[in-house]
């Protein structure tokens, strides 16, 4: 058996975890050394390896898995696809401007944490045990009413136009908390990057802001490359660029982000899924919006496939993405009692989404969107189509076929041209255009009794059966055209690392200082440590031989034989979250043995070399638990060891 830990001796340290990713630099300001940039960053060797190994779970989960068509696109796009789009006009934030110190911020996100530090006053007033320190401010509690009324502002904050939130801020009497000075009205500001393309001529381009549009442009491409059937779908892994007005809160809200996209086509009269069922059963928190409009936040738990069959979540393709995006985030580590999803309020609704449910993650800070996934229905394709005349549709059978009947006039052009010479075209244009009833008068007509036709210029004329005859058509209908609705689920590939590096840290009951990043063997950037206990000519065989076998494996190692002590060489990697040690001793020399070390409990296990090396390729393929492992490896009790020098951890 594997020994217990607690997680959770200590109460969770943002600060210490903020520490430990820049001293590890999994990810760090980008442009450091030049005062860095607000909203952009890089990430080092750990970070990089983290966010790879993730793209490599979701290229699995998702595109292996369902056979969709991997895109790389351009992220420079000319104006007109996000004119046709809607971004040029729509893809903008309401903003704010200090009236002193010209400070911007974003309007929705000043009053939020200015209404949510007037609510931790109010909770301070009314329990001033809570903290001593601020009793001695002497807080006065809000008035009831006003409570409620800043928590239903809070609930429905997505909801409120730029006008709604100058309203607010003026009501409440919102001012720029750092400075005390009152703000601007709210004014939109378009988040897309400008640049030109060329050097000449109507050249306006800008950095993609998410990845869908490349999709979208070449849907007739994909379409034909699936054989031109129907529902599929195409995923891009790629950089998206935002020109966020306050970038705050790491990785949370940057200017240049990778993200994961999927666009999944349906045929709009049929949006069930052929694999709903196997995810029917998935159990996930709701947080629908009629709940958050009443400004409220409470979940319902239930299965997606009853969330579908009540109608709380749109139709089974959007359903069972929701379902999968759950088994994806959970599965690299995320913390399913702090993951929930939430539906778009109707006003919050992207400009082209018809129902649209968010995979949130809560960390330090709150709430976090992390996931995307909403019902596009045919907007972009339809956008698309109307700007450049070109098809974007899709066709399917009709079966059995079916039978249109139609009422069509039949011209006899010679008789046309002779009685009307320059109004013909007009007199055509103008029968063309009549419904079906006028068409039977015209049938009825007779040279004595011709119908009276009004043309586009008011002049009215006979019309008789010489030089129009009305006939029945019948017309088999074996295809017909459609244009696809789009299910499209949106990942921010930094957000969940950043939320999955939150659930995945803690510190060692003995020590605060010794942090941990319990990362799943799936995701973590290194999955084995290999430890000589000594730098002695004698150990590098056996190092070399244990890398290569691991290598062989496909399993990712390094060998740390720096001089510090074994346990300062566990504990930097436990802050690298490396699940594995492999020690190799004296007795590993003198008897090919090695020790395994788990990076959680600090258990220690003893093996063969072989046989340690098929365990953790097991415990890294993840068809292993460490119990079982514990099953196969014998407990490392320190006697093996030739010079009496145990590992410790
Ligand atoms: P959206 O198209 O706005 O629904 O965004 C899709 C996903 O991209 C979100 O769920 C986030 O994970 C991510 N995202 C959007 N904006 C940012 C940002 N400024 N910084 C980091 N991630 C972002």
């Amino acid at each position: 058996m594997a020994s217990t830990v607690n997680k959770t001796a200590h109460p969770f340290s943002k600060a210490n975890l903020d520490d430990l990713l820049l001293k590890r630099f999994f990810y760090a300001p980008a442009f450091e050394i030049y005062g860095g940039v607000a909203g952009l960053y890089d990430y080092g060797p750990p970070g990089s390896a983290l966010q790879a190994n993730i793209i490599a779970e979701w290229r699995k989960h998702f595109i292996i898995e369902e056979s969709m068509l991997e895109l790389d696109t351009t992220i420079m796009t000319p104006e007109k696809v996000f004119v046709a789009s809607g971004h040029v006009a729509k893809f903008a934030d309401w903003m704010v401007k200090d009236s002193k110190t010209g400070e911007v911020l974003r309007a929705d996100h000043l009053v939020k944490n200015v209404l949510n530090d007037r609510l931790d006053r109010d909770k301070l007033a009314r329990n001033p045990v809570a903290d001593p320190k601020k009793k001695a401010k002497k807080e006065t509690p809000l008035d009831d009413a006003l409570v409620v009324e800043y928590e239903s502002i809070l609930n429905r904050l997505d909801e409120y136009s730029g006008v709604q939130l100058g309203e607010l801020i003026k009501k409440h009497a919102i001012v720029n908390p750092a400075t005390g000075n009152d703000v601007s009205d709210p004014v939109e500001f378009n988040l897309m990057f400008a640049s030109n393309i060329g050097p000449v001529g109507n050249n306006t381009g800008y950095l993609r802001p998410e990845t869908a549009q490349g999709h979208f442009v070449n849907f007739q491409r994909l379409l034909e490359f699936n054989n031109g059937s129907l529902p599929f779908a195409s995923a891009q892994v790629g950089r998206s660029f935002r020109n966020e007005i306050s970038p705050r809160n790491g990785l949370l809200r940057v200017r240049e982000f990778t993200m994961a996209e999927i666009e999944h086509y349906v045929d709009p009269a049929d949006k069930s899924h052929p694999r709903f069922k196997d995810v029917a059963d998935v159990k996930l928190r709701f947080l629908r919006k009629e709940i958050q409009s009443a400004g409220k936040n409470d979940i319902i738990e239930t299965t997606i496939g009853d969330a579908v069959a009540t109608g709380m979540v749109a139709n089974e393709t959007l359903g069972y993405f929701v379902a999968r995006i759950f088994q994806f985030l959970t599965k690299i580590g995320v913390d399913p009692a702090r993951l929930r999803f939430r539906q778009h309020m109707d006003n919050e609704m992207a400009h082209y989404a018809c129902d649209c449910w968010d995979a949130e993650i809560l960390v330090s800070s709150g709430w976090v969107e992390c996931v995307g996934c909403a019902d596009r229905s045919a907007f972009d394709l339809t956008q698309h189509m109307k700007a450049t005349g070109r098809s974007l549709i899709a066709q399917k059978p009709v079966d059995p076929p079916r039978f249109i009947h139609k009422t069509e006039p039949e011209w006899n052009r010679k008789e046309l041209g002779l009685t009307f010479k320059k109004a013909a075209t007009s007199v055509q244009k103008a029968v063309e255009a009549l419904p079906t009833e006028e068409l039977e008068k015209i049938r009825a007509a007779t040279e004595n009794e011709p119908y009276k036709l009004t043309l586009e210029n008011g002049d009215v004329v006979d019309v008789t059966p010489k030089f129009v005859k009305i006939v029945d058509k019948t017309i088999k209908q074996t295809v017909e055209d459609y244009t696809p609705n789009v299910i499209e689920p949106s990942f921010g590939l930094g957000r969940i690392l950043y939320a999955l590096l939150e659930h995945s840290y803690w510190a060692r009951e003995s020590d605060i200082n010794r942090g941990v990043l319990s990362l799943p063997p799936l995701v973590a950037p290194i999955k084995v440590l290999i430890v000589p206990i000594s730098s002695q000519e004698a150990f590098k065989p056996l190092i070399h031989e244990i890398a290569t076998k691991l290598r062989r494996a496909g399993i990712f190692s390094r060998v740390d034989a720096s001089s510090v002590t074994i346990g300062k060489r566990y504990s930097r990697n436990d802050e690298l979250g490396t699940p594995f040690g492999i020690t190799v001793d004296f007795a590993s020399v003198a008897n090919g043995t090695v020790t395994l070390r788990e990076r959680d409990t600090t258990d220690q296990r003893i093996g063969k070399v072989d046989e340690v090396i098929a365990v953790v390729a097991d415990l890294v393929e993840g068809v292993c638990t460490w119990d079982e492992a514990c099953g196969r490896l014998p407990a490392y009790s320190g006697v093996q060891a030739v010079d009496g020098a145990a590992p410790t951890s």
